[in-house]
């Protein structure tokens, strides 16, 4: 249970089960947690605006708890699509990304599960100044809250794929996959969710046993131990092959598709051989692989193809059977891959030794 300095209880680090729980011990009745917990994925800010609760209920909830909030930082919404990235403002001041992207089934969320991250891939502007905090259940939820609340518009589909590794806040993040998708808050279906990994081994198959029927998506990005330990420090620790075992054991337990990332980075993984490698390594999975023109980070020298090198790559691939599409860019014109604008607010420098030991 989150408890905040004053010793209150987060009331969105609950599961409902346990704002239940937390009720019934006040001496309340079980149906009040609906209420309650409509009220704080509606994104209400003090527990006066819960109106159809008692003003004594209201004020004993106010001395045991408190509704975490995120303020909105900054804002930009681009002019070619219609992409809106929030920095949003952690009650500790630290910053953290969500971007809302437009489809034609709806909108798109992607989102942050840590402040900062410790995984240290050498493409990636969030890992660039280290890991700061996990964020909790709330504050993961929070982002689908107060975006939602200031789009005026339903958030149909989550992507854990802004800031961190989803992995490495394992406990926080299926607290937050449970409440999202409950039916008395958001409501998001389970398949509606994609959580992306950089392939920790462990967390992979304990995703495996929670029996949610999420898309788990891996970032591969190499189609080799030897490329993936230069640009992905984490393979040092779990190679493609225990990597590959694992996402192997995660599609029997759960018969979910998974599919791959694969930012395409020139001179380093985008050759023929590479998209040959690449091909062997996914065809047992029957697998999507989505290709992402690497986005050039500002501290780091890597650079993408030209178009055509990328559609070569892409050709050879499904010349092989494979699926695999390009990564349409959304929001070009305001940044909006995830990490950079953290990075700029917080005045973070790149320094190496703040990826620490995975
Ligand atoms: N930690 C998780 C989720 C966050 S990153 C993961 O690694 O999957 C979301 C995706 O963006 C990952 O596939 C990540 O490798 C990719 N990515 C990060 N920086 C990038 C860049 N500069 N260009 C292209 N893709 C990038």
């Amino acid at each position: 249970m989150m408890i905040n300095l004053e010793n209150k209880i987060d009331l969105k680090g609950l599961e409902y089960s346990e704002l239940e729980d937390f009720l019934i011990s006040m001496g309340e009745k079980r149906f009040r947690a609906q209420q309650i917990f409509k009220w704080l994925n509606s994104g209400v800010t003090s527990f006066d605006e819960m109106t159809d609760i008692s003003k004594q209920l209201r004020e004993r909830l106010a001395e045991l708890s408190y509704i975490s909030v995120l303020e909105i930082e900054e804002k930009y919404v681009s002019k070619f699509d219609g992409t809106t990235k929030y920095l949003f403002k952690l009650p500790d001041a630290n910053c953290i990304e969500s971007v809302v992207m437009r489809y034609h089934h709806g909108l798109t969320i992607c989102i942050s599960s840590q402040v900062g991250c410790r995984m240290g891939c050498r493409f990636c502007a969030s890992t660039i100044g280290g890991l700061y905090r996990s964020l909790t259940a709330g504050e993961i939820l929070d982002q689908v809250i107060f975006a939602e609340k200031d789009m005026g518009e339903r958030i149909s589909n989550i992507v854990l794929m802004g800031i961190g590794e989803p992995l490495d806040n394992y406990d926080n993040v299926i607290k937050f996959l449970h409440n999202v998708n409950h039916e008395k808050g958001k409501n998001i279906g389970y398949r509606h969710i994609t959580l992306s990994t950089c392939g920790v081994v462990p967390g992979i198959y304990a995703l495996a046993e929670e029996d949610l029927p999420i898309t788990l998506t891996v970032s591969l990005h190499a189609p080799n131990d030897t490329i993936r330990n230069e640009i992905m420090p984490v393979s040092r620790r779990y190679n493609m092959d225990e990597l590959m075992r694992a996402c192997a054991a995660y599609h029997d337990r759960t018969k979910r598709r998974l599919s791959f990332e694969y930012s395409l980075i020139h001179g380093v993984n985008d050759s023929l051989k590479n998209a040959d490698e690449l091909a062997e390594l996914v065809r047992p999975f029957r697998a999507h692989v989505n290709l992402i023109p690497v986005n050039s980070v500002e501290e780091r020298n890597f650079r993408k193809g030209s178009k055509k090198d990328i559609n070569i790559f892409w050709e050879r691939l499904t010349k092989q059977g494979i699926n695999a599409t390009i990564r349409r860019e959304l929001g070009s014109d305001i940044a909006a891959s995830c990490g950079q604008l953290r990075k700029r607010a917080a005045g973070i420098a790149d320094d190496e030794n703040n990826q620490k030991n995975i």
